[in-house]
């Protein structure tokens, strides 16, 4: 299969690593397609496994491909970026679903229900996980016990843990790029699952369609406890373990959602993440197949919103699971409607590329020989009061113009 895109300025193999390497010549704007055309052989019958092969080599595939997009070595990511562009025409089509919760809350167990449920109805199931812990502590919380046995199982599920390394934004960038390998392959809901520590909940908000927060009967009883800009960013509050006890389930959904609407103000949608207005415009990507029906007009003619909401059921039983994903088609329904989701991508895709950005632009800051050799004293002046702080930072940026 001839890939239909592929990467920007990817050099003829072997070029990568070897020699001085001399400044790459200005790119043209139009640079989807690699200088020789094409992907090296052994990456283009990848392209076409993931995209068309059979269960067995689309597994192996798949995995071939994340292990090459998490690849450190330079060379690697040559091939890995030139791999991600031809992939993303087969990509987009999936419902991306985020969910969050602290460790205990009832994730692994929710997801395989919920993953079983949706696979009965037809359809295929990723699951990834964001879990930066495991590049702080050394141990992964998502990745320690077996989790999803059946699911794990099942011929229709793709299930891969966290990347064990880096920090939140380099585990955060591998997720979103395996993201779009099990797109290409088809599975058409995607499940990012992250961990309630630190700022995971934003980066998984910030690439996925619809961000949901579990939490625990208990929950209304201590709103302090639940960090407000988590709570605000939930499109959707899942109070799990309602079987242990429904009356404190009932209220803590009523105590949320008073919460939410304080948050959220009467009426108004929230923007997502990283994005400070909704801004509708025409979808860049198909509904998916389920729930695309048309906008529910009001009488009156206005737009139906989505509006934050909270249920409770019980994943161990697997109670409630199927109210959970009415409600996940209906905000899918009401946001693809208003163009929302694709606004809502496109945002994330531009804000991703300024992650990388900001990201490679500060590693190649500090590996600049001058910068190496002048931020030590520099920032000891700056602390010693010698020098003021943005006297010493453009000093330090200038020398970026100096090879
Ligand atoms: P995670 O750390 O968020 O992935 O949580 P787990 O899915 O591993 O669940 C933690 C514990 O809570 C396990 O012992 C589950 O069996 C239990 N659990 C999960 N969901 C429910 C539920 O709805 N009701 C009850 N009673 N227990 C649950």
């Amino acid at each position: 299969m001839t890939p239909s895109r592929s990467a920007c300025g990817a050099p003829p193999q072997g070029g990568a690593a070897s020699g001085p390497a001399e400044p790459d010549p200005p790119q043209p704007l139009d640079c989807a397609t690699p200088r020789d055309g094409s992907l090296p052989a052994a990456d283009a019958l990848l392209l076409a496994q993931v995209t068309t092969g059979d269960a067995a080599q689309q597994r192996r595939a798949i995995a071939k491909t994340i292990t090459l997009l998490e690849s450190t070595r330079a060379d690697h990511r040559l091939r890995a970026d030139a791999l991600l562009n031809a992939l993303l025409p087969h990509t987009g089509r999936s419902f991306r679903l985020g969910i969050s919760g602290v460790p205990g809350v009832g994730k692994s167990t929710f997801i395989e229900a919920l993953g079983l449920h949706l696979i009965a109805q037809g359809h295929r199931v990723a699951v990834l996980a964001v879990d930066p812990s495991s590049s702080v502590s050394g141990g992964s919380i998502l990745g320690d016990k077996t989790r999803m046995e059946q699911l794990s199982v099942n011929e229709s599920a793709y299930i891969r843990p966290s990347p064990s390394s880096g920090t939140l934004g380099g585990v955060a960038e591998r997720t979103r790029e395996a993201m779009l390998v099990c797109e290409a392959a088809g599975y058409d809901v995607v499940i990012v699952e992250t961990v309630g520590v630190g700022q995971s909940e934003t980066a998984v908000a910030g690439m996925t369609d619809m961000f949901v927060l579990m939490q625990l009967p208990n929950a209304g009883d201590d709103l302090q406890a639940i960090k407000k800009g988590v709570m605000e960013i939930a499109d959707l509050v899942v109070i799990n373990k309602a079987d242990l006890d429904e009356a404190a389930a009932t209220r803590a959904r009523a105590q949320i959602s008073s919460a939410q609407r304080l948050f959220h103000g009467h009426g108004m949608a929230h923007p997502a993440p990283g994005a400070p207005e909704e801004t509708p415009g025409r979808p860049k990507f198909p509904p998916p197949p389920w729930g695309a029906a048309g906008a529910q007009s009001r009488p009156g003619g206005t737009i139906e919103q989505w509006q934050p909401t909270v249920i409770q059921l019980s994943a161990l039983k697997a109670q409630g699971v199927d109210t959970f994903w009415q409600t996940v088609q209906r905000f899918q329904t009401l946001r693809a409607a208003a163009g929302q989701i694709a606004a809502r991508r496109q945002r994330q895709d531009e804000s991703w590329m300024w992650e990388r950005l900001d990201a490679g632009l500060k590693a190649r800051f500090r590996a600049h020989p001058g910068v190496r050799e002048q931020l030590a004293p520099l920032t000891a002046a700056v602390r010693a009061g010698e020098v003021a702080a943005s006297v010493a930072a453009r000093r330090l940026l200038d020398l970026l113009d100096t090879h």
